[in-house]
């Protein structure tokens, strides 16, 4: 069971198909009508419309452990500057994280499954909306993913650029940190610049705030946790001569662990609260709601692993988490699994996911597809 020439070329046509035609998030409309139209020509039930774009494919073959396996369909909104065939015809919209990838990946893997069923139990082919910042994966639980699709396991996949190409990377815990991003308002009182005893200054708030919320990881937690508190949005003033009356900051924070997580997002809340009014000025703070730490489940890494060196495939195993994120997290905390990357550096490096350069390296669809297949004979064995 492997992928012949004629299953790779129709991969790499559906990827490219993909590339051309970007979609953002929950906008995944020609992408999933696609995907649900090649997935019920190879005879897969297919449901569609969990998360708004959402499409799973079901495929049943005797009695056997349900697994999940999921692929991520959004594109971001970064302009391509690659002049590629394939490259994105939608101005502003292009494919920089490999989801056209991860998709043309899976269904393949769909397509060759479906024809030689080397497996027992039942696979759900999850084809997630707005993975990027968006919440796809957690609207796909709110909307009954794992109740109507109950599941004894969820696997994912990411290309990883710096990896050698086909390699699988994971460890047996987190492997992505928390995203949270805030925004903190500061409402002092506008003055003339040369009688700042008669206002409230916002910008002055805001640096001291900006330096007290670096003392967070540098001074509150202990030095064997992590976290990243990152002010990237600083916006106030317009008259060289008038202190304003309001500044709006806004930033990031990540973790490896949920419990920091809780601590930094009450120690950012403390603060705004009690760090501005030092200068007669109020701070307020609005959170986006996140996603958690990606966090994989012990038994399912080992599965992964175990599936790797079945498939002589070379694995990395206890790797350093990415202080990236990933909306997967959203999936682990309601079902068992496991996330990993798998290195898509060829005889060139990568360029970095998210960058304006970045196209999806083709020739890890063949690794990828063998490597689905080898963890789903770990899986669902015959
Ligand atoms: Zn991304
Ligand atoms: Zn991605």
């Amino acid at each position: 069971m492997a992928v012949s020439a004629q299953h790779l070329d129709e991969a790499i046509a559906w990827r490219r198909d993909f590339h051309r035609y970007p979609e953002l998030g929950y906008q995944e409309h020609r992408t999933a009508e696609r995907v649900a139209a090649l997935l019920h020509a190879w005879g897969i039930e297919v449901a569609r419309g969990v998360a708004g774009t959402g499409v799973i494919g079901t495929l049943r073959n005797g009695t056997g452990p349900t697994v999940g396996l999921r692929a991520d369909m959004d594109a971001l909104p970064v302009s391509e500057r690659g002049d590629t065939p394939w490259a994105s015809t939608r101005p502003g919209v292009m494919h920089a994280c490999g989801h056209d990838g991860h998709t043309a990946i899976l269904l393949a893997t769909a397509r060759i499954l479906s024809q030689t069923r080397e497996f027992c139990g039942t696979l759900h082919f999850i084809f997630q909306p707005a993975e990027e910042n968006l919440g796809g994966a957690r609207k796909m639980v709110e909307e009954g993913l794992f109740t109507r699709f109950p599941m004894d396991a969820i696997y994912a996949l990411h290309n990883w650029p710096g990896i050698p190409l086909g390699h699988i990377a994971l460890n047996s815990g987190a492997m992505m940190a928390s995203l949270d991003a805030f925004e903190i308002t500061l409402t002092g009182k506008s003055c003339h610049a040369a009688m700042p005893e008669n206002g409230a200054d916002p910008i002055v708030a805001a640096a001291q705030l900006i330096m007290a919320l670096q003392t967070i990881p540098a001074r509150r937690l202990a030095p064997t946790a992590s976290a990243v508190v990152s002010v990237t949005q600083i916006n106030g003033g317009e008259a060289i001569n008038v202190i304003p009356e309001k500044v709006v900051l806004k930033g990031t924070l990540r973790c490896l662990q949920s419990d920091v997580r809780e601590q930094v997002i009450a120690l950012i809340e403390s603060f705004t609260q009690t760090q501005p009014p030092m200068l007669g000025v109020e701070g307020t703070l609005r959170w986006q709601s996140g996603y958690p730490v990606t966090v994989n489940h012990p038994e399912m890494a080992c599965k992964v692993q175990a599936a790797a060196i079945a498939a002589n495939t070379p694995v990395q195993w206890g790797v350093i988490p990415s202080m990236a994120s990933e909306d997967f997290a959203c999936m682990l905390q309601h079902c068992a699994g496991a996330y990993f990357w798998i290195g898509a550096d060829g005889e060139m490096p990568s360029k970095p996911l998210h960058n304006a350069g970045y196209d999806f390296n083709d020739r890890l669809i063949e690794p990828a597809v063998n490597f689905w297949l080898a963890l789903v004979r770990e899986c669902c064995p015959r």
